[in-house]
């Protein structure tokens, strides 16, 4: 192993270990910090990859339970195995963690095992955890894909066993009787549903007025009412003010944002997940002069360049949707303009998916933000009800909306509430991408019967002319 590079990644997370592979595939000489034993980061660990297959674990135990026999499917009451479905869900994540570790050598990124410490521009410092001595990376340029943490709350003190973050909800070894979720964002509802599949009472606690900040509202408020249909409590404009675990359970202080009384909750387990923040903690920013917001993201330029020159970043510890895919693009970008390539992330087409069921899926501008903006729509909203595809799998949940621009039809935003709804918006994406209009979209031939004729029907809605409205 040398220790002199072209390129030092620190965080070996989907936005640090894609930049190491698009910069050595550009022929950069690379070396990636990973303070973890194994290699895929905050995603592949403890975030989307656990997530998602306990999501679809959870799932398959709620169709067996409540919904085959809509089907004419008698299978009797299925049994839970906590312990077998957290072992798939630990293959799983080994599996593809070491998949990237597989990539590291085929491209000849070497790992570096420890925590990184920038001691100056060009010099990585790496801590080997526990033993062992620090060793000293040289290089060209340094790039921080150091990721992000939970947020704490004040008076909330984590012990990942009563009161957990996400990690240790992704590790309960039985089913709580009662999860109090502290936060009605993505993470929240996502982990909120796989508990509440396997049988826990489950309460939302929200500062907002609203769940999933940040989306439209009007897909907001017909998602809430979803999850409530589904058993899913929620306690909007209430704020948390207080935790205590005890050996029976956990006893919540909350309070009414508005101002008024005090109340008690108790749970047997409570879930913060009030939002991330991104993790810079120790990396030695603050003497080097890098600049930062309040919130703490590392500042960059339109090259993910620093205030301090060979110092870049990219992914959840910068400004910008904090989202795996989000990560990834940023780190092919860099890499590329590293090597001399020109490379670019636009943001607004970057699409947000809760994995719930049904799934929630949006990209471009809300009604909200276009309303800010002043810019006149139109709008085209066809429901699931009224598309055979989804009658035939009994998934009727939910809509397609599209948002066009009023002058010249180009596609804004998109925002689906019903099954599939994440991989239904790539065609959306595809089409912002390409500075698409509503017609575009409505004169394409769509497959029959599919999902996606929903799309089809919500792009002809908004010249008021749906074929199955
Ligand atoms: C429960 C959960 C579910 C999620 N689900 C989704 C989803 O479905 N889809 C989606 O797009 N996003 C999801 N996310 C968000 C996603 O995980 C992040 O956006 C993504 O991982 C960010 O990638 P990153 O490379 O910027 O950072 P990270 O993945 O956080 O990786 C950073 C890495 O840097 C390492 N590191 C930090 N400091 C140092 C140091 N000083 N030295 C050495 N190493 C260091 C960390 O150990 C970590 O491995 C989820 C997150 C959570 C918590």
């Amino acid at each position: 192993m040398s220790d002199t590079y072209d390129l030092v990644v620190i965080g070996a997370g989907p936005g640090g270990y894609v930049a190491a592979i698009r910069a050595a595939q550009l022929g950069l000489k690379v070396a990636c910090v990973e303070k973890r034993s194994a290699l895929g980061g905050t995603c592949l660990n403890v975030g989307c990859i656990p997530s998602k297959a306990l999501l679809n674990a959870s799932e398959k135990f709620s169709e067996a339970e409540h919904h085959l026999a809509d089907f004419g499917i008698q299978v009797g009451k299925p049994k839970l195995d906590v312990k077998a479905l957290m072992a798939r869900k630990t293959a799983i994540v080994t599996g593809l963690t070491d998949g990237i570790a597989f990539l590291f050598k085929k491209h000849k990124i070497d790992w570096v095992q420890g925590t990184a410490k920038i001691t100056a521009p060009g010099k990585v410092e790496v801590a080997p955890d526990g033993k062992g001595k620090a060793q000293t990376l040289s290089c060209e340029r340094i790039l921080i894909a150091t990721g992000s943490e939970s947020t704490p709350l004040p008076g909330v003190e984590v012990d990942e066993k009563k009161i957990v973050t996400s990690t240790g909800a992704l590790e309960l070894a039985k089913v709580p009787g009662h999860l109090i979720v502290i936060g009605g964002g993505v993470i929240g509802l996502e982990l909120g549903s796989v508990w509440k599949r396997l049988g826990s009472k489950v309460t939302v606690v929200e500062f907002l007025d609203r769940i999933v900040p940040g989306t439209d509202a009007d897909t907001a408020k017909r998602f809430q009412r979803v999850l409530a249909k589904q058993g899913i409590e929620f306690k909007l404009s209430s704020k948390v003010t207080g935790a205590k675990a005890s050996k029976t359970g956990v006893k919540l202080t909350v309070e009414p944002v508005k101002g008024g009384d005090a109340e008690e909750m108790t749970a047997d387990v409570v879930l913060l997940a009030i939002g991330r923040r991104p993790l810079t903690a120790g990396l030695g920013l603050e003497a080097l002069g890098v600049e930062m917001d309040k919130r703490g993201a590392v500042l960059v330029d339109a090259d993910f360049e620093t205030n301090v020159k060979g110092i870049f970043a990219i992914g959840d510890v910068i400004p910008g949707p904090m989202l795996a895919h989000k990560a990834e693009e940023d780190g092919v970008a860099a890499a590329e303009i590293m090597a001399g390539q020109s490379g670019h992330v636009d943001y607004n087409l970057v699409p947000g998916i809760v994995y719930t069921w049904p799934e929630l899926a949006t990209v471009g501008q809300t009604e909200e933000q276009l309303k800010e903006a002043r810019i006149e729509y139109r709008k085209g909203v066809f429901p699931f009800s009224a598309n055979s595809r989804a009658r035939t799998v009994l998934d009727t949940e939910g809509q397609i909306k599209i948002l066009a621009d009023a002058k010249t039809d180009k596609i804004l935003g998109a925002h689906i509430l019903g099954p599939d709804a994440g991989t239904l918006i790539h065609e959306i994406c595809m089409a912002m991408a390409f500075g698409g209009s509503a017609e575009d979209v409505a004169r394409m031939c769509h497959g029959h019967p599919t999902l996606n004729e929903g799309i089809k029907e919500a792009a002809l809605a908004v010249d008021g002319r749906p074929i199955h409205m």
